[in-house]
């Protein structure tokens, strides 16, 4: 079976995930899509992350409707930071003979794969399944790569006219899916998280929704964001009245 690995932080999962999920099932035949939260993200030390209990929690209510999505433990208290390369190993070594993996990431993730731990490794345990944003191309992705599997700059040149398709290297193989339509963050959907459930719902599953305002998850911080945007637009539409 063909079955894909995609890791995030899912603090909260969105729409933007599940498209993204959604269309490399269809494009590449994928069986089941493993949804793999990390519970300690090398990348994302800044802030604090919402407990990984309530993440996986959402994750779970977010795939229930597709039989090919399935919410992962793989990467749940390891103790130590959750490097893809040894979660792509682990899950290898669970997976049968004719089982392919593909690795599921977004453009924006896969801008900094050069700073992943071992990326040449990990690169060369799987194909890569990346999420085009709006303008990217494969020469984008094939510009991501670490230096020694980089191609030459003429050949770069040539594939930043492709909006999607492979690039085979020795030590690589990426597949770029066509552009997708859902903008959504994790990000945004945290500073708007006071709003009710049916407008979160434009973001994240309904459930997903439903269940953030029930364990009113991201409100203390959504509050102070949207107040402080408020107080913004105020402020500027007084300075604007006192000018006129
Ligand atoms: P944050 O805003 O907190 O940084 P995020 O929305 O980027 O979070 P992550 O859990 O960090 O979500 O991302 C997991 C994966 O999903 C990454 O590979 C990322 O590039 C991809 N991704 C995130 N948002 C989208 C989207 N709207 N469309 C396609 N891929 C996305």
């Amino acid at each position: 079976m063909k079955i894909g690995l995609f890791g995030g932080t899912f603090d909260p999962v969105h729409l933007g995930h599940l498209s993204l999920a959604r269309a490399a099932a269809e494009k590449f035949d994928l069986g089941r899509v493993y949804f793999v939260p990390a519970d300690l993200p090398p990348h994302k030390t800044k802030r604090k992350l919402t407990d990984f209990q309530h993440r996986f929690a959402m994750l779970a209510l977010a795939t229930a409707e597709d039989k090919r999505f399935v919410p992962s433990l793989l990467d749940a208290h390891t103790g130590t930071p959750n490097y893809s390369v040894e979660t792509v190993r682990r899950m290898k070594s669970a997976l049968g003979k004719s089982d392919k993996l593909y690795f599921l990431i977004g453009m924006d993730a896969f801008k900094d794969i050069s700073t992943w731990r071992k990326p040449v490794e990990l690169l060369g345990e799987c194909e890569f399944i990346v999420a085009a944003r709006p303008g990217h191309s494969l020469g984008d992705a094939a510009r991501a790569l670490p230096a020694s599997l980089r191609p030459a700059e003429t050949e770069l040149r040539a594939l930043s006219k492709q909006r999607s398709g492979t690039i085979v290297l020795p030590g690589a193989t990426i597949h770029l899916l066509d552009e997708l339509r859902e903008r959504v963050s994790s990000t945004q959907v945290r500073a708007i998280a006071g709003r009710s459930a049916k407008q979160l719902s434009r973001y994240v599953p309904k459930l997903v929704a439903e269940y953030m305002k029930k364990e009113r998850l991201y409100d203390e911080r959504a509050s102070t964001l949207e107040s402080a945007a408020a107080n913004g637009r105020r402020m500027l539409s007084l300075h604007q009245g006192h000018r006129q």
